[in-house]
Formats: C-alpha cells, sequence, structure tokens
C-alpha cells in the first residue's frame, strides 16, 4: 500500500527519487472518516500528502496552487 502512495507522488512529480525526499509529516483527523490520518510535505517538492489508513482517504494536493493531483476518498467519491 505504501510503495503505492509514493509511486504516484513520483509519478506526478517527475523528479528522480532522490530528490523526493519525506521532510516531516503530523497527524490530524481524517476529512472523511474522523480518525487519525498523516499529513506529509515532501522535500524541494510543494506536494503535500494527507492518507488515513483506516479509510484508504488519499489526498495529493500542491501546497503552492491548491491543485489536487490525487485523490481518493472511500464512501464519498463516487
Ligand atoms: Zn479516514
Amino acid at each position: 500500500m505504501e510503495t503505492i502512495k509514493t509511486a504516484k507522488i513520483k509519478r506526478v512529480n517527475l523528479q528522480p527519487v532522490q530528490r523526493v525526499q519525506l521532510e516531516c509529516f503530523y497527524k490530524l483527523p481524517c476529512p472523511n472518516c474522523g480518525e487519525e490520518a498523516t499529513r506529509r510535505y515532501f522535500y524541494q517538492s510543494n506536494l503535500m500528502e494527507t492518507a488515513c489508513e483506516s479509510c484508504d482517504y488519499l489526498l495529493v494536493s500542491c501546497e503552492e496552487t491548491g491543485d489536487v493531483v490525487e485523490a481518493y476518498a472511500p464512501g464519498i467519491s463516487r
């Protein structure tokens, strides 16, 4: 599961693997189910990822423009 998420980010970011380093992360309530989710920021990119292990919620967006790069929210997306 973790491998899939990372692969998506690398694909959209179009940067060498070593330049996409994990800079920091913190916990926040999941916007989908309210359980504990993790927000991550990536070094040398404007991407941030919000991921919840409880419901598989995933949101990858550009911090600068607010554009959503990758999003998956079980139960509300369809
Ligand atoms: Zn959730």
